[in-house]
């Protein structure tokens, strides 16, 4: 794996100022949409104008992208603005035609990314392309051995100018984002690929304009290289993810105050509060779950209730006790720590179900 890692080539990404940024629709709807939100676009702090021109839409009947002809505008776009042009393809055909338009990167989606047969097409597909800037979303589920796979897959077709794109994952749970961003999950990645720049996408992670902010500074806490942000010129009239397209000012708006934060921030700085970042994510999914385990305790209450049970069940209790202790003793926690928030898991538990008797 060191020696994959050592021969990644980031000269695509090192010659420009950081954060390297990558914007524009979600989808390509049209010439006029497509020249306009790219003109808007079109200053210093932007180097890559997006567009999706095959759409993998999730439920059937919805708009699948507009297809080769978007190709066309793109390729307007690069020779009118100057910026580098970037699509996602999903199979060996797409791969040819984004080639055949001169598309400078390609990125593949987080469904494609899932499945290893689409990214072995791929990358047999790309065999000869050396200089083309292939992007690796994360697959929907955090599963990073499928996401070091599809590395792996196009390292081995000498594909060598790559990056990755964290976009977040899925979770079946209640969530404040549309893709749960999973900061830990990118450092363990980091460790085994060291040289991959890495590209934060908030869009997809927030599913919304308001949280895009907050989590771009969070990549930066997290020495990310770049940010994919979508944008549009008229996001709420967008044919794909409207709700958290931006206006390419407000785009401009918000790298200017990114940059500033960036000027000033001490290194020691952005250590800690990536740490906090980690221990802020994990003190929420405690909290999901400890509301999890209410709602079942309510449940149950209503179980008992119905079916004349006793609320404290002693045994059971024991039981619940000692398989903690063990496990999280197992996992070097302390049993004093243990013991405490079980009690006091017991008691709430106990109090829900007394409250519904
Ligand atoms: C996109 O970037 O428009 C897209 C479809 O993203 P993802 O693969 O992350 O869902
Ligand atoms: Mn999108």
């Amino acid at each position: 794996m060191e020696k994959l890692s050592n021969s990644i080539d980031r000269s695509w990404i090192d010659q420009w100022s950081l954060p390297f940024i990558i914007s524009g629709p979600c989808s390509a709807e049209s010439e006029q949409q497509i020249l306009e939100t790219a003109n808007r676009l079109n200053s210093s702090y932007i180097k890559v104008f997006r567009a999706g021109i095959w759409k993998p839409r999730t439920k059937p009947n919805n708009f699948e992208g507009i297809g080769k002809k978007g190709l066309e505008w793109l390729h307007k776009v690069k020779k009118s603005t100057g910026l580098m042009v970037a699509t996602e393809i999903a199979n060996a055909e797409h791969v040819k035609l984004a080639i055949d338009f001169g598309i400078d990167i390609l990125w593949i989606g987080a469904r494609s990314t899932a499945s290893p047969f689409t990214i072995q097409e791929i990358a047999d597909a790309l065999e000869g392309e050396n200089n083309k800037i292939i992007l690796v979303k994360n697959p929907i589920h955090p599963d990073l051995e499928l996401w070091t796979g599809a590395l792996e897959r196009l390292l081995g077709k000498g594909i060598r100018k790559l990056g990755v794109i964290h976009r977040g994952f899925y979770t079946y749970k209640n969530s404040k984002y549309r893709n749960q961003p999973n900061w830990n999950l990118v450092l363990n990645f980091r460790s085994l690929f060291p040289r991959i720049p890495i590209i934060c996408d908030p869009s997809h992670i927030c599913g919304n304009k308001e949280g895009i902010l907050d989590i771009a500074k969070k990549a930066y806490h997290f020495q990310y290289e770049g940010l994919m942000i979508e944008s549009h010129c008229d996001p709420d009239h967008a044919w794909s993810d409207p709700k958290q397209q931006i206006t390419p000012e407000n785009l401009l708006e918000m790298l200017k105050k990114l940059t500033c934060i960036e000027k000033y921030d001490q290194k020691s700085k952005r250590y800690l509060d990536s740490f906090r970042i980690l221990i802020d994510e994990l003190d929420e999914n405690i909290i999901s779950l400890l509301a999890e385990r209410m709602n079942i305790s309510k449940k149950l209450g209503a179980l008992k209730k119905s079916s004349d049970i006793a609320i404290l069940q002693p045994n059971r209790w024991k039981n619940i006790m000692n398989k903690s202790m063990n496990f999280g003793k197992n996992l070097g926690i302390s049993e004093e720590l243990l013991e405490g928030i079980f009690k006091l898991l017991h008691q709430e538990s106990i109090k829900i179900q007394n409250q519904i008797r």
